[in-house]
């Protein structure tokens, strides 16, 4: 693991991400311990910076902090078998039903601490809370530390790029939500599940994101416009532009569903 590679962002706080767009992978020093927040894909490099963590601190992991259920953000759990795995309800919830389907081989060990709501580690200097607010997932939770208003979103922000909106759980409305949380903290520093590390302005860009494409879908299904239909629209934000292939798709699909539910709910109101 080259050092250059791990960043130290306040007192307590490090992060790693293997590239510009790879998800990241960052740690906390507490007092007597250290906390893992994601844990990468590929579990050698996970390994790596364990290590490297262990080193550089003179301490040991005790917990690991699973955002969500996503492979790039737990497939590095099989380093930390002698630690505690906290997860929303949710998040363990789903992550059980992918262990037994295309997460089979990938040895994923499971959260063992869950929650629901709102779960906090503390030591004598600051307290680490870990908020669900579903959206990008649903179990997605993030990660605060008030002491040193430094913010870890997991994956509910992409920072300057197209998020990965397609996941089947996915909730576009509570995603607002989720951002309007995060921006009324007003963080100093934000790392994001991907992309590069920011502060509330980041957030402020994310959270138009996921509203100017909910508002477009929205619009389009009351035109009844077909689903299909969606991905060619002029009508599109511009930052749609420079999407992943595939996830643009995905998606719209996801948005769809969700607000296609809740048009026919209104309409039975
Ligand atoms: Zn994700």
């Amino acid at each position: 693991m080259k050092k250059k590679n791990i960043i130290k962002f306040t007192d307590s706080v490090w992060d790693h991400a293997t590239s510009d767009t790879s998800s990241h992978t960052s740690f906390i020093k507490m007092d007597k311990f250290l906390i893992m927040v994601d844990t990468g894909m590929e579990p050698s490099t996970t390994k790596e910076i364990r290590e490297f963590a262990e080193k550089e601190t003179g301490m040991k992991f005790k917990y690991v902090i699973i955002t969500h259920h996503h492979g790039d953000h737990t497939f590095g759990t099989n380093v930390f078998k002698d630690c505690d795995i906290i997860s929303t309800r949710s998040t363990k919830k789903i992550l059980e039903q992918k262990v037994a389907g295309d997460y089979k081989d990938k040895n994923i060990i499971l959260p063992n601490v869950t929650f629901d709501v709102e779960y906090e580690i503390k030591d004598d200097f600051k307290t680490v809370k870990i908020i669900e607010t579903h959206g990008h997932t649903q179990g997605s939770a993030f990660v605060y530390i008030p002491q040193e208003s430094i913010l870890l979103t997991g994956d509910l922000l992409f920072a300057d790029m197209f998020p990965f909106a397609g996941d089947p759980s996915v909730n576009p409305y509570l995603w607002v939500d989720a951002f309007q949380k995060m921006i009324d903290l007003k963080p100093n520093i934000v790392i994001p599940g991907h992309g590069h590390i920011g502060s509330t302005a980041e957030l402020i860009e994310g959270k138009k994101k996921i509203s100017e494409m909910i508002n477009v879908i929205e619009q389009l299904y009351k035109q009844g416009v077909a689903k299909k239909e969606i991905l060619d629209s002029e009508l599109l934000p511009d930052f749609t532009k420079n999407a992943y292939a595939g996830w643009l798709g995905r998606t719209i699909e996801a948005f769809y569903k969700i607000v296609e539910e809740k048009e026919k709910l209104l309409e039975q109101a």
